[in-house]
């Protein structure tokens, strides 16, 4: 059942001024649902970090669906303005593309904003990326080949080209590409890997096709989160990436290139009052290699292939699956200072029984969810779960559920053994794919 948009910017309103949604396993937990669902009582919406690697999928009520990559879902909605950080990563054909969105989902122009200094995927990155996993063999990140590593790389090593450099044109960007040999430098990276780069003049043509694009939208993004700050008015920040996925806190090398933790914007310090709502699903998945206790039996994981769609959007590969894991999620929900909680895919969980792992043993110690372990990638893969057994439902009856009462009593059971043993409340419960489709619970630890 549907909330109208109305209904929903109530729900954001009542929500806070800064809202951050952040994933709280290794990623697809439904943030790009939630996200857009508070967008709507949003009057700016910011992507902070990441790229072409984290897909959001939103669907509006109508059933119509959007991918968004770089751009906020706020590009969905006639109302906010949209912001796009310095820490974000930009495939310029992407912005192009999803930036025209906005005419299909409601009919109007796009209200984007791209932060001056956020960072420029080229071509030569990709093909970085994809020869240097070709060539990895079984030592391969698994990426999803978008450059995202290379460009990142080029992020901290003070190096590369910015949304400002795209604007300005090609003779500021053939100064940037040769700049400390920097295009140079990549050429031989590439014969290293053994895959050929478009020379210099070509990737300067490349650039120049998104130079009346990118003027068109750059701008001083943390001016705006300050005037909207100051007016009181609701920020949704719209996180990429599952926290188990960070790449200092998560499960590196196993991990996503940036921090979606977030402390880690760069737009100041927050006021205590905001709200970090954090996303899981009753089960957990994970794309490419690294440790994920709960992996569960194979035939378990083809019942969340099939029934929950449970495959990854930016490559289409198959996930790997999971028991729900309390410990990891009790760990990114600290660390993310996540204070509500929004479990996600409750109509299409298939399960009669469903485990949940709420301690772990680590050689002779037990981990709790009220421990203050950090979850590194070698700590984890020693990890043995400890499970607890809970009734399954009827994903037909919670999808056909408005309120908190008419949902089925072992939904309601498992959602209050979650409240219990993380200490959080769940404020909602998504029972459908689109726009709207989740019930309040009411919660406030009820
Ligand atoms: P993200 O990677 O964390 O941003 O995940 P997305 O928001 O892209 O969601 C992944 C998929 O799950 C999308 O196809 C969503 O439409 C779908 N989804 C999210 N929440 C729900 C839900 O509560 N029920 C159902 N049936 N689908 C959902």
């Amino acid at each position: 059942m549907s909330l109208n948009d109305k209904e929903l910017a109530r729900f954001a309103r009542s929500l806070g001024g800064d809202i951050f949604v952040v994933g709280l396993t290794w990623s697809d937990e439904g943030k790009g649902k939630v996200a857009d669902e508070i967008a709507c009582g949003a009057a700016a919406t910011v992507r902070w970090h990441g790229g072409a690697s984290a897909g959001h999928n939103v669907r509006l009520p109508n059933g119509q669906q959007f991918h968004l990559h770089n751009l906020p879902c706020g590009v969905l909605h006639p109302d906010p303005i949209n912001l796009v950080g310095p820490l974000c990563v930009l495939d310029p054909e992407l912005v192009r593309t999803e930036a025209a969105l906005s005419q299909v989902a409601y009919g109007g122009q796009p209200n984007v904003v791209v932060d001056r200094g956020a960072r420029i995927v080229l071509p030569a990155h990709k093909l970085l990326d994809a020869g240097r996993e070709g060539a990895s063999g079984a030592e391969a990140y698994g990426t999803t080949k978008t450059g995202m590593g290379p460009a990142h790389e080029d992020l901290v090593g003070r190096k590369g080209l910015i949304a400002a450099d795209l604007a300005a044109g090609p003779k500021t960007v053939r100064l940037k590409l040769q700049e400390r040999r920097y295009y140079q430098e990549k050429q031989a990276l590439a014969s290293f890997w053994g895959v050929s780069l478009p020379s210099l003049e070509e990737t300067v043509a490349w650039c120049v096709q998104f130079q009346e694009l990118f003027a068109g939208l750059i701008g001083d993004t943390r001016a705006i989160v300050n005037e909207v700050r100051r007016d009181g008015r609701t920020i949704l920040w719209e996180g990429a990436h599952g926290a188990m996925i960070d790449v200092v806190n998560g499960t590196m090398p196993t991990s996503s290139l940036v921090s979606p933790w977030s402390a880690h914007h760069c737009y100041g310090p927050l006021g205590p009052d905001k709200t970090v709502v954090g996303t899981f699903r009753p089960y957990v998945t994970r794309t490419g290699p690294g440790p994920m206790p709960t992996e569960m039996a194979p035939e378990d994981a083809q019942r969340l292939h099939q029934d929950a769609g449970e495959i990854e959007s930016t490559t289409g590969r198959l996930q790997r699956c999971g028991w729900l894991d309390l410990v990891a999620v009790s760990y990114t929900a600290r660390l993310t200072g996540t204070n509500r909680l929004y479990l996600t895919k409750m109509d299409v969980t298939p399960f009669e029984t469903l485990k949940v792992c709420c301690g772990y043993q680590i050689g002779q110690h037990l981990v709790s969810t009220t421990a203050s372990t950090t979850l590194t990638a070698d700590r984890l893969s020693l990890a043995k779960p400890m499970y607890r057994e809970l009734e399954g439902w009827d994903g037909q009856a919670v999808a056909a559920a408005t309120t908190w009462s008419e949902l089925p009593p072992t939904t309601r059971r498992f959602i209050d053994y979650v409240e219990t043993l993380l200490q959080l409340p769940v404020i909602a419960i998504g029972n459908g794919p689109n726009r709207g489709d989740y019930v309040l619970t009411g919660s406030e630890l009820r």
